[in-house]
Formats: C-alpha cells, structure tokens, sequence
C-alpha cells in the first residue's frame, strides 16, 4: 500500500543486530462489525544496546494506546505503518492496542461473506508483510519468536491457529504456544467452520472449510487426508527430524491469492480446491502436488527461515522440487513430472526470458516490495529444475545428508544459501559452491541444438550452465510407428565444447525432461516429429518435444499455422490428459488468440473446434478416468465459433449435459453461458437466471465474468468502472478481468485498449500489489497483439511513479504481448487457414 514504509534489508539487518524477541502474545477480538477487529499485541524482547531505539511494524486503522515497559506513548507518532522506539532498556515489553481493518484483497485479515448462506469467515495472510495489518510485530523473517494466541470470535464459530487450542468460554479461543516461528507465518483461520478431524502417527490432523462446502469437503477428505499421509510418511523417512510442530490444519479459504500458504500447524489453501465441479485427474494432482509442497515448507521454511527474503528461493525452491518428487514417488499420481513439464517448467522459461528475470538466488533483494515480486517461475518452477539437476550431479543420498545437517544446524532458527551450500558441499565432496555460481548466481535458459550429429550449447548472453541429462534415439518400425532404439546419458560442460551423438530417425535431448534448457532438433529429427509426434511411446518424451515447439512459437522460429498443424494432426489421438490439457490450453490463449492474425483467427478457431471434437467423440462410451473427456469437453465449449455451434451449446445448456456426458455441474454451465455470452447468444435474464439457481462464490464469479463479456457498450462500461474505479474483492476482479476482452469483440474494445493504459497505474496504486497483479496479468490486453498496443505498454512503463508490482506485471505482459507480434508478423498469409489439411 502506497501508504506505509517497506522494510529494507540494511533495516532489517540493524534491528536484527540490535533486538532478540522473547515472545509475542496476540489478542484478536473479531465480535466488532463488519469493518475493523480489535488487535492487542504485548512482545517481550532484548535489547543488545541499552538506550538505543527502533521501531515496530504496525499497519492500524485507529492506534489506541502503546505501552513500553509501563511508559504510554504518544499514538500520534505512528507513521507509514511504523512506530518508534525509543529508550529501550536490556529487557522490555511492548503493549499495542489498535482496530485493524479487514481486507477484501487476500492481504491481512481478509473477511468474505457467503453468498450462500450470508455466513462471514476470515482469515490472515500475515506473509510477506502483511502481519502488521493483523497485529504489531517486528516483522522480519529473522526475528523468530513464541507467539501465543487468544482469539474473541462470535460463540457459534471455530478458530484455528498455528498450535492446538480450545474455546475456553463461549466465543473465547486459546491457544498454546507456538514454537519459534517468524512473523510471517502466524496464522488464524475463523467462522462457521466444517471440521473434518483425523490422527496420523501421533500428528492432529484437521481439515476445515466453510459450511456451504461441507458436503464437498467431506467427500474430498478421504483423498486429502492420504496424499497427507503419504506426505508425513515420505518427509518422516527422508529427513531425520520429525514433524516440528504440534498439529498439522489444512484450512480451505475463500477468495485466496495465492495456491497456498505455509503457515506451521494452520496451512491455508485456496477452497476451489475443495472441488464443488467434476475435475481431470490432473487437477487432483495440482492439488496433491500443493498439498505435499506445504508440507515440505514445515521443515525447509518453516523449521528454517532463510534470514531475509533474497533467499525465497530456499524455501520454494526447495518446496516445489520435493513436492513434485514426492508426489511421484508416494502418492498415485506418478505423473507428477510430466505436470512439471506441461504446466510449471513453461512458467520458468517463460519468465527466465523476460527482462524481469533474475537469478533463481538474488545476490541482494533490497526491500519487501522487491522481494514481493520474486515470487514467480523463477524462484518456482527454475528453482525447482535447478534443484533436481543438482539432486542427480550431486547424488540424493549426499543431498539429503546436506540437508539433514542444515535442518540440525539451524532449527528453529534462520540460515542462507552459504548455510545450505555448506552442509552439501561437506555431505557431497563435489563443487557445490561452482555449480551454484552457474545455476543459482545467473540468468537465461541455455539452449541444446542439435545438427550433423552434434550438440551445440549456446544461451542468449553467453553464460554456460552444465548439464546432466538423457537422450533418447528412435527408430522407425515396418509398421511405420517409432520405437526407442537406445537411451544414453550426457554430460556437459559449462566450457560450451558441446557432445557427439550417433544418429537415428529421432534424436531427442532431453528426452526424460531431467533437464532445464531449451532444445532444437536437427532437420530429420524434426521431419520425423511433425509426422509421427503422437507415435512416440512415452508420454514424457512427447511432452518436451511439445514444449520445444511452443518455445519455438515463443521464439518466433515456429509460425502458428505450423504450430497448429502439429496439434491437427497429433492431438486427436494423445491419451495423456497432462499433454491434451497443456496443449490445448496454449493453442487456445496465445496461439489463436495472440498470435494468429485477425484475419485468420475465425480458421484457426475453427481447426482447435474439431480438435477438441474428435477428442470428444473418441472418449464417447468409455469411462472417464482421468478426465480427458472432461477436457476435450471443456475445449469444445471455449472453441466454439459458428451459429450452429452456438445453437448446440445452447441445446447442452437446457438439456444439463453434454450428449455422453459428462453432465454439466456449475463449472460447465458457467462456462457454457459464458460462451454464449461471448457469441451474443445469450444475455442478462439467462444470467440472472443462473444466478438465481446456485447463489454461490462460483456462480457470482461465473455472473460477474458473463456480463463483462456480453458484446455491449454499456456492459463493457459497467465492467470497467467495477475494476478499475470500483472495491471489488481480488477474485470477482479477476472474473470481470477475464470476461472483459475477447478477440471475437476487438472492434468493440478497441478504445477500451488504449484506456487500459491510463487507467493502470492509479487504480494499481490506490488497491494495492494484489490488485495490481490481477490488473496487469487477467486484465491486460494481450489478445491486440498490434505495434499500437506495444507503443501504449512502453509509454505506461515510462511513469517513475508506478508501483513495484505494477511495473512488474506490466514489463511480464509486455514480453509476452512482442512475442505475440512477432509471431504474427511470421505467420505466413496462408497460415492458419491451410493447418490440418
Ligand atoms: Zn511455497
């Protein structure tokens, strides 16, 4: 918020060196309106200089009284979300006082009314610097203490919190005290809660969503509470320490930005995943996957703090890559890494080519506001690819004695990259401190290409990586199909000497997707694809060699009529519901949206239509086990352009099914209506109408993305006032965001284009960095790929008032809005209108 001060490191490093907090005790009074809740905080802490003075972080709506050490201070000199210190003795103690607003942006205490049943819950996102909207606290991650908790909430409600607790009295909640945990992670989850409550190896386990949900919740529990199962079993046999803490909540909340947060003992998690629609197998996956990648943060984040946030990295990193190994090895979705490769890798690359990219370990991030935008593919999903290199150089059973002894080490406590690198480097007796230098300390993709037999290794500015990975040769059968005809490994060096490999009809590098690069086939193996991509027999395999032709569409070297040529040809026939759905996905939101030109979009569209129809028809009559039907369902409703396929879905809507199923849950109806809407086929009374039935979250979401699509002035005027002049909640901007541009409407729009870029930056600044992420990233004009809208972006960019987060997703945006230009510009006028012949 433009209102209040960010922490800088050199801050953070002098009150580090100058406090030691004790313990912390918070008292929330949530029985106070609908506006604002009582917050009373009393921290206990040292002072290394007698005499000296600081400051405590604290974001009031109306400060009323602070005590230290039974001195009251003047409330008045509260400012930019700060209070000063002064005088400190050895040992003091702090009392604040203070009414805290609630938040309808997913940061401090956000407060959500179901539309449901009118029931109100809450919930903190104290991270990364919104505890002080909570309570008052010096908040850095490297001033870990005790916090005890008490909460005053309406008798009929539940409260959860870091460390098992109990109503005490009717409406009165305590809880013990926790272990020493950073500021950022303390957690209370209230309202008229479901509780599903469980054990598991000594450990409370607790899953908790609103009553609307109740039935969802219990019907999910059994899945849930396995994959966490398998989640403490795996963690327990791998690391030496046990569970730190004392109960294991997994909290599903309404209206959550991110996909979830580590809290210890009270995890939050967004509640669509508590899944009210029919889902494919990949999103139990997803879920499974966020689920196991909390659990990891309880040791690597949670146990061990990194000391300030250029080391996030260390945290998610390290989360996302045990949360994908895990969920391989331990639960049913042993697909998990071709999830990595067709969904989470692209976010790495992608971002790892944009000027905003970063090295996945930051030498220095130099406040909060930057280390806020750090949370990306980088420090994700590039992390994670970095870390699983790392894991096959150095060996697993060295890594993880590294990280044994960094858990031991620094428990309870806070450590940096050099702590971790340490602890491999003493387990290992490889270079861990070189490798880090290549992979940690620097930016870009390297790219493999292979011609006349050779490996050439190049990146964009010069800097080499080593590499470890396979590669797989194919041969062609007299049946025509491709069969593997040897796999080998390859190492390379970071002195880019490059490798010979033997030839085949297929060379694949990379072919297991252990690696994190970018590879380029040579002309044979490239023929042999675009005929028989969909005959190689593993799905991994497939994958990369899918994400190679979207990066080379990215790149500008793969025009989007070949592009689509591949996905005619290929598609109708892929079995893996990971490959259909990441496909899909891509062809739909950049290909023929962006980068198809205007003119041949109507064609382009129509070719995605009979992909998506024949991936129908061959599912008719077989159960539906991952969800590929679901998908390809999915896909004929968002394709559809023509009357006659309007008129179908329309047929769908009222007969509540799609012809073989599947049946249309809220999911499908608001998608179906939506594309009605889009097409002009559908209007206000079939929204309202809709609306009526289910009055849920999903359905005012589904409304609310519905009449920012109608292909009218007025309605696009409404929109527009709710998300840029309006106080709409994170998610029904996000709705209304993704209803207002269509590509079928850019006449309509076009004027709205050019306003985006004046209206940006004081909406962003006056709703905060939430906001501001949905207004540059759903809300961004992306499909009017033109030199126009380019001009418009660079000019936005050029204000030096905008907001971290907004010069951020606008610089992302922009990256991704030249690569559609570019790719426009090489689509050849015959295009995509001769694709799939
Ligand atoms: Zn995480």
């Amino acid at each position: 918020m433009s209102d209040t001060s960010v922490l800088t490191r050199a801050e953070a490093i002098e009150r580090h060196q100058l406090l030691d907090v004790r313990s912390a005790r918070l008292d929330l009074d949530l029985t106070r309106g609908p506006e604002v809740f009582g917050s009373t905080t009393v921290i206990r802490f040292g002072c290394a200089t007698p005499g000296a003075g600081t400051f405590v972080d604290v974001k009031p709506a109306a400060l009323h009284r602070v005590v230290l050490n039974g001195r009251d201070l003047d409330v008045s000199a509260l400012a930019a979300g700060r209070f000063p210190l002064t005088g400190l003795a050895a040992e003091n103690e702090l009392t604040v006082e203070a009414d805290m607003a609630y938040s309808h942006t997913g940061e401090g205490m956000h407060r959500f009314t179901d539309p449901a049943d009118g029931e109100v819950y809450l919930y903190t996102q104290s991270f990364l610097d919104d505890g002080p909207r909570v309570f008052a606290s010096f908040d850095q991650p490297d001033l870990k203490a005790e916090f005890t908790v008490a909460v005053t909430a309406p008798p009929q409600w539940t409260v959860v919190a870091n460390s098992l607790g109990s109503q005490v009295a009717p409406g009165r909640w305590e809880f013990a005290p926790t272990a020493r945990i950073s500021s950022y992670l303390v957690s209370v989850v209230a309202g008229p809660l479901h509780s599903v409550r469980a054990e598991h190896d000594g450990i409370p386990l607790g899953l908790h969503c609103r009553r609307s949900l109740a039935r969802e919740l219990d019907a999910e529990a059994a899945e849930l509470l396995e994959v966490t199962r398998q989640g403490f079993d795996h963690y327990h046999r791998i690391f030496r320490r046990r569970y730190p803490f004392d109960s294991y909540d997994q909290c599903f909340v309404p209206e959550f930005n991110a996909g979830a947060m580590e809290n210890p003992g009270c995890v939050t998690l967004r509640d669509e995943f508590v899944f009210r629609s029919a889902v494919a197998d990949t999103e139990r996956e997803e879920r499974a996957i966020v689920v196991v990648h909390e659990m990891a943060h309880m040791w690597f984040g949670d146990l061990v703090t990194m000391k300030w946030w250029d080391d996030l990295w260390l945290n998610e990193s390290f989360a996302e890559f045990m949360a994908y190994t895990v969920t391989a090895e331990s639960t049913r979705f042993g697909g998990a890494w071709t999830g990595f490769a067709t969904k989470r890798k692209g976010w790495g690359y992608d971002a790892d080519q944009r000027p905003s990219t970063h090295p996945v370990a930051p030498g220095a991030v130099d406040d909060t506001a930057q280390a806020l935008q750090n949370f990306d593919g980088i420090s994700y999903a590039k992390g994670a690819a970095a870390l699983r290199q790392l894991v096959a150089w150095l060996g697993e059973e060295q890594f993880l004695a590294g990280v044994n002894d960094y858990f031991d080490r620094h428990a309870f406590g806070n450590a940096t990259l050099d702590d971790l690198l340490a602890a491999l480097a003493a387990a290992g007796g490889r270079d861990v401190h070189g490798w880090a230098d290549r992979w940690l300390r620097t930016t870009g993709v390297d790219t493999l290409r292979l011609a006349d037999g050779r490996v050439e290794h190049t990146s964009a500015d010069g800097v080499l990586r080593p590499h470890l990975l396979s590669v797989g040769h194919y041969r062609r059968t007299a049946a025509g199909a491709l069969e593997p005809a040897g796999r080998e490994s390859l190492e390379l060096a970071a002195d880019g000497g490059g490798a010979e490999l033997a030839g085949a009809e297929l060379t694949l590098l990379n072919d297991t997707d252990l690696g994190y690069v970018k590879i380029r086939l040579d002309a044979d193996s490239w023929a042999t694809v675009r005929g028989s991509l969909g005959a190689i027999p593993e799905e991994l395999a497939r994958a990369v060699l899918w994400d190679s032709a979207r990066d080379q569409v990215r790149d500008g070297e793969l025009a989007p009529g070949a592009y689509l040529e591949l996905v005619a040809a290929h598609l109708p026939g892929e079995t893996s519901v990971h490959l259909v759905d990441g496909v899909l996905t891509f062809a739909r939101d950049f290909v023929v949206d962006c980068a198809v030109p205007p003119a041949d979009r109507p064609a382009a569209l129509a070719l995605l239509a009979e992909v998506s129809r024949a991936l129908l028809r061959r599912t008719e009559g077989a159960p539906d086990d991952s969800g590929l039907r679901l998908v390809a369902a999915r896909a004929v409703i968002a394709t559809a352009g023509s009357e006659a396929q309007a008129a179908e879905l329309g047929d769908w809507l009222a007969a509540g099914s799609v012809p073989g199923g599947p049946v249309l849950d809220p999911d499908l109806r608001w998608q179906l209506l939506l594309r009605l809407c889009v097409l002009g086929a559908a209007g206000e009374p079939a929204i309202a109408a809709e609306l009526a039935a289910d009055p849920s979250d999903t359905s005012e979401e589904g409304a609310a993305r519905c009449r920012a699509a109608l292909p009218d002035p007025a309605a696009k005027e409404a929109a527009w006032q709710a998300l840029f002049h309006g106080e709409l909640s994170n998610y029904l901007a996000t709705a209304t965001a993704k209803g207002l541009w269509q590509p079928e409407q850019a006449e309509l729009l076009d004027d709205l284009t050019l306003r985006y870029f004046e209206d940006l930056a004081p909406a962003a600044a006056r709703r905060g960095p939430a906001l501001a992420r949905v207004l540059t990233q759903s809300a961004f004009p992306v499909f009017a790929a033109t030199e126009r809208t380019v001009r418009a972006a660079e000019a936005c960019l050029a204000d030096p008032e905008l907001t971290a987060a907004t010069r951020r997703g606008l610089v992302d945006r922009l990256d991704t809005l030249r690569r559609a230009v570019r790719a426009r510009e090489l689509a050849s006028p015959a295009g995509a209108g001769t694709a799939g012949e």
